[in-house]
This record gives C-alpha cells, structure tokens and sequence, in this order.
C-alpha cells in the first residue's frame, strides 16, 4: 500500500489555476510530445489564437473561475459522490469505488465542459454556438449550457446517427437548438465535425465552436482537460477522505478520452496509482470492427491535430464500429497518446460482450445502470484486478447513466420495448 498522502483536499468545482502537471503539457505550440498541435484553413488560425489568449487568462480569472463553479456545484450538481460498490467489492476482493457522472445535470460528465466553454464564448463575446454531437450527449449537454446561459445554438449531427438516437434530438429541439443533419461520409460524428469546421470557418466573428472531447485544434485538448479535470480533482480529495489513501487504480472509458483526462490528470504525478484507459473492442480484431486506436490504428493528422488514427494504407480514415456510440471515432485526443508513449497510462480494450456484461453486472450488484461507454470500464474489472494487491483500491469512473442506452440493449437481447 501506498503511504497515506497528505494531499491539500482541492476544492471541488473549480478548474484548476496551475497544479505542477497541467503546467507541463500541452508546450506553447499545443503538442503533447509529438502529438497535437494545430492543422487547420489558415482562416481559423486567428480564431483559435483569440481563444487561447482569452482561455489562459480566465483559467486564473478568479470571476469567471467563481461563475463556474457556482454553476457546477447550484446547477450540474457537484461534486458527484464517490460512492463505495459494496457487492462488488466482496466478489473480486478489492476495494472499488464510483466516480458518478452519471449524476452530472444531463446524464454524463460532458456538462462540464459544455458549461465552461458556453462561460467563455459569452466572455469573448459571441452569441452563436456551434457544436458536432455523435451520440447525441454532447450536442444535448451543449444544447443545455446555451439554453442556461441565453445562446444561439446550432449542432451537427449526421442523419444516420440522427436515426439512431432520436430521442437525443427531439431533446435538442426542446432545449430550443437547430440540429442540422450532415449527408456526407458515413453520416456519423466525423462528418459532423467536417461540417461544424466549415461553419465555424465561414462565421468565426460571432460564433464559438464547443468541442466535445480532448481532441481537435490547440487550445482544445488542454480545454477541454481543463473544464474535465474537475472529476479527478474531486474524486481524490474523496478517496483520501474515506480510505486515507490514494487508489492503486483507476480506470476510464476512453473515447475522444475527455472524461478519462479528467479523472487521470490529478493524478499523474502519483507514480503508484496505476492509469488505465479502455477503448472499444468492438465485435472484432479487423479495422473497422472496433474503434481501438492505439490497438488498430497508426499515428497521422485528423481533424486539427496530429494523432492516432484509424487509417489504412493510404491514410485514408477507416470506419469504426462500438456497440456504444461515443466511443465510436476513429481519432484519440492527443495527451492520450504521450501518455501511452510514456507508459505513464496502460490502455486496454473491452469488447462490445464485455461491455453489456458490464452494463448488467453494475446493474445487478449496485443498482446502477451506467451507460454502454461507462460499461467498458467495467467489463476489464477482471484484467483491472491482476494489476493490483488483493484488498487494493480501484477508482471506475461511471462516465455516464445508462437511460439513452436502454432501448439498444434491449434490441440487441432481442427484448421488444
Ligand atoms: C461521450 C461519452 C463518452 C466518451 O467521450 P470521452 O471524451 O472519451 O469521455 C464516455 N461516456 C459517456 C457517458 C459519454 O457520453
């Protein structure tokens, strides 16, 4: 076991203003290492500068930094519990404990950094929001943060998701938001993020993009670490709290990686607690089977950043498939890679059965039912358990609940709802 740290418990809800680690990365170009950094129309390059000068000073802004919090805490409903998995800890013999975005306004930790960009564009002074949403979660949580704050909001979605997930877009309407179905492609979230570019390229005076995870252009990744940051920066101050240790774990579903930043960063200079990130095992080993970048993928530019990617041969993006639709992408937020190049995270895989195995196992010992992204952490707890002593302390970060996802499952085990 790890010495009991004596770690100043961070104030929830706030992101943070300069801990050692957040200092250290992304470099003044936005590269992690060799990764991330900014390729994009040279007609965005302004836009992307007045956002990052803007963002660097309210990261310290002690305002904007009181706005926010205020509205996490009063609004979003933090900090989320950390909350003990009591069955689940007798059967494998470990300590596990909950992280509970699935608590989180909106169903998911994507609220957060919804809010905290929706916060900064009324800062800089625009009354449009643009955002891309595969899913759905992202474009509902930004949808959301414009309706709180007295936004316009348009986001892309394309038509095949659009089908998959209509209950997500008639809550889009509800929320007052113009969701535009994208044509293109495959119709899913990489054409969705083609198109918001292009609109952002052609009105970037009056219109701020929300990304929704860790990944695209600098200053997004770091953004976007920023605004996420939040669930780690609680979950140890509660960990330390109820065990008088830090975890020799944690683990996280990782899809553009943005909720898995969140709850590593605070940790990362804590070389005892194991990192480990999941991504989509999908139904199979085959590029375009799954959505395992690190597994299947190869390292090339996508989407604004240097990264990697899906690709074949010829670089051209393969598609992906996930039983879950937001860990279906073909790209990886940036500081994932560093940290995968670095040995600092472990990233691991979890197919689409381990993952509804997942779903019913916190289901049926907790009584929770977390969404199929979520499930993914969930369905490696056995790989998770050789990796630490019997009696260690895990972290899973259940990332969101499990409500959008219920009608799927059901299909899938041939239930007719
Ligand atoms: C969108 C989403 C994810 C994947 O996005 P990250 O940026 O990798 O966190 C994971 N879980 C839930 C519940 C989501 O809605």
């Amino acid at each position: 076991m790890p010495a009991a740290k004596a770690v100043k418990a961070a104030k929830p809800a706030r992101v943070p203003a300069s801990p050692a680690a957040a200092e250290s990365w992304p470099d003044a170009a936005g590269r992690f290492g060799r990764y991330g950094g900014r390729y994009v129309p040279e007609t965005l390059v302004p836009a992307l500068d007045q956002l990052l000068e803007a963002y660097l000073k309210l990261r310290t802004d002690k305002a904007f930094q009181k706005e926010l919090g205020d509205l996490l805490r009063d609004y979003v409903g933090r900090p989320t519990p950390l909350t003990k998995a009591v069955t689940l800890s007798s059967r494998f013999q470990r300590r596990i404990w909950l992280k509970r975005e699935d608590l989180c306004h909106t169903g998911a930790h994507k609220i957060n950094n919804a809010l905290g960009q929706a916060l900064l564009a009324k800062r800089l002074g625009k009354k449009r929001i643009i955002a891309e949403t595969g899913a759905g979660q992202h474009g509902v949580a930004t949808a959301t943060a414009c309706a709180l704050l007295g936004l316009k909001c348009r986001v892309y979605m394309g038509t095949e998701d659009m089908r998959r997930q209509l209950p997500n877009v008639f809550r889009m309407k509800l929320l007052g938001t113009e969701v535009v179905g994208v044509q293109s492609g495959t119709k899913t979230l990489k054409d969705a993020v083609n198109e918001a570019l292009r609109d952002w390229v052609s009105n970037v005076e009056d219109t701020h993009y929300i990304i929704g995870s860790a990944l695209g252009p600098h200053p997004y990744p770091m953004m976007v670490r920023d605004f996420q940051r939040v669930i780690g920066e609680e979950a140890k101050a509660q960990v330390l709290k109820n065990e008088g240790h830090l975890p020799h774990a944690i683990v996280a579903c990782v899809g553009g990686g943005s909720n898995a930043i969140g709850i590593f960063h605070p940790f990362l200079d804590d070389k005892e607690v194991k990192l480990i990130g999941v991504e989509a095992g999908g139904r199979g080993e085959r590029l375009g089977e799954h959505a395992a970048r690190f597994a299947g993928g190869t390292p090339g530019v996508f989407q604004g950043m240097y990264t990697w990617v899906l690709q074949n041969d010829d670089g051209q993006v393969t598609g992906t498939h996930s039983v879950s639709a937001g860990l279906d992408y073909a790209g990886i937020g940036p500081e994932h890679c560093l940290l995968r190049d670095s040995k600092r995270v472990e990233y691991l895989r979890c197919s689409d059965q381990h993952a509804l195995r997942g779903v019913r196992m916190l289901a049926e010992t907790e009584g929770i039912i977390p969404a199929l992204e979520s499930a993914h952490a969930i369905g490696v707890l056995h790989e998770v358990v050789k990796r630490t002593p019997k009696d260690g302390i895990i972290i899973i970060n259940v990332s969101g609940r499990g409500d959008k996802d219920v009608a799927e499952i059901a299909r899938i085990e041939g239930f007719a709802l």
